[in-house]
């Protein structure tokens, strides 16, 4: 029987619809409808357990799944010997130390001696040491935030996405400790055969990860224009370029990356380029 790559995903909260999706765009059928905590995938040799994310790092790596889904602030945590293999770009948030909007403290060497509240002793404690600052860590497991207000703790130590949360309860951020996003992370002994399998896994993660991160750009341009049009347009190798029917105008075709798109696109319209068309991209593969 050929084996299958078992997967780890959280089972409910903030990284399953983003797990769910990725699988989905690589192409992998996971249907869990019935709720349940393992299902296998129609057409694609992998089975998925549904966990407590903190519970991912040691399962996989005890062998229990071969690789995981999880934050990578869960993996630090967690301390256990896994290998991080790929960024997956979702579930982005940072680890943050924030204080009463209204003290005295201003930055973190104004905690000294004081306690801090957490689930995250274990990341706080590394970064209290390398900083030189001896403040006392209470570690609590959820409502980390209104610690402060109930007099639990001097600051705390949480994770922030917006920081609405951290408004809300008149907190606000006085350093970030970790940048954090869900990633792979393996069982360092996986068989040949497991390895083939997540390598083939890998490739459409990679391929839908760039699909993400650039647009399809199609655009008219003027004759006159061309060269400017396309220095701005790298795309693939080239841009594609192709004569409209209306004489002295051509029609150009590229791929923008995500970061440079308004930066491009305001470039490109000054350039005397019209009727620019965005269209996002499926998979890229190279
Ligand atoms: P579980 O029941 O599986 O233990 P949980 O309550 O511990 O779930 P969630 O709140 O669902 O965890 O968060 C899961 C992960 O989502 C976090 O570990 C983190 O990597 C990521 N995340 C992204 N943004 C945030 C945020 N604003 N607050 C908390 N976690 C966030
Ligand atoms: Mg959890």
């Amino acid at each position: 029987m050929q084996s299958t790559l078992k997967i780890a995903v959280q089972k409910s909260g903030r990284l399953y619809d983003g797990s769910m999706k990725l699988l989905k765009e690589c192409g992998i059928e996971i249907s869990n409808g019935n709720n349940q905590l393992r299902v296998i995938a129609a057409n694609f040799p992998v089975e998925v357990f549904f966990l407590r994310d903190d519970d991912i790092p040691e399962y996989v790596q005890d062998a229990v799944a071969d690789i995981g889904f999880v934050g990578e602030n869960v993996v630090r945590e967690s301390n256990k010997q896994t290998d991080t293999i790929e960024q997956l770009g979702f579930g982005k948030c940072r680890l943050s130390i924030a204080v009463p909007k209204s003290g005295i403290f201003q930055s973190i060497h104004d905690l000294n001696g004081k306690k801090i509240a957490t689930s995250y002793p274990t990341i706080l404690s590394g970064f209290l040491r390398e900083n030189n600052i001896t403040a006392s860590i209470h570690e609590i497991s959820g409502s980390v935030e209104i610690a402060p207000r109930i007099g639990l703790a001097d600051a705390i130590c949480d994770l922030v996405s917006s920081g609405s949360t951290l408004f809300t309860n008149e907190l606000k951020e006085i350093e970030t400790i970790l940048f954090s996003e869900a990633v792979l992370i393996s069982n360092k002994g996986l068989s040949a055969e497991k390895k083939t399998i997540l390598d083939s896994l890998l490739f459409r993660i990679r391929s839908v990860k760039k699909a993400r991160n650039n647009k399809y750009v199609l655009l008219n341009a003027p004759n006159d224009k061309l060269e400017t049009i396309c220095n701005l347009l790298p795309g693939m190798r080239s841009p594609t370029i192709l004569p409209l029917a209306e004489p002295g105008w051509s029609s150009v075709h590229s791929v923008i990356h995500e970061a440079d798109f308004w930066n491009v696109i305001e470039q490109l319209k000054a350039n005397g380029a019209q009727g620019i068309l965005i269209i996002p991209i499926e998979k890229i593969i190279i």
